[in-house]
């Protein structure tokens, strides 16, 4: 449900969870009684938190901004695995 903001001319801005559509253009105050008038403000809405924006965020920021390797690499010693694949899907697959 959205959040309606309220001014109300003695106290300060206060908020109210209500239906969509169904926060009247006046309120009374939950503190002092008289009637506050409602706000217009812009719709909190905010992705910054989610995984996809994270996933995004961090992809745009590796193109300008990539991580600095301090170390030497892993080595591939030999325990590299088999050198093909063992999926038979994979054999089909073109080769050079
Ligand atoms: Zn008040």
């Amino acid at each position: 449900m959205p959040i309606y903001e309220y001014r109300c001319p003695r106290c300060e801005v206060y908020e109210v969870i209500r239906g969509m559509g169904e926060a009247p253009a006046e309120d009374a105050c939950p503190t002092c009684g008289q009637p506050a008038r409602r706000k217009i403000s812009a719709p909190h809405v905010s992705r910054t938190g989610t995984p996809a924006f994270q996933l995004i965020d961090s992809t745009m920021r590796s193109a300008s901004d990539p991580r600095v390797v301090s170390g030497a690499l892993p080595s591939t010693g030999t325990n590299a695995g088999p050198p093909y694949s063992s999926n038979p899907l994979h054999q089909k697959l073109p080769r050079p």
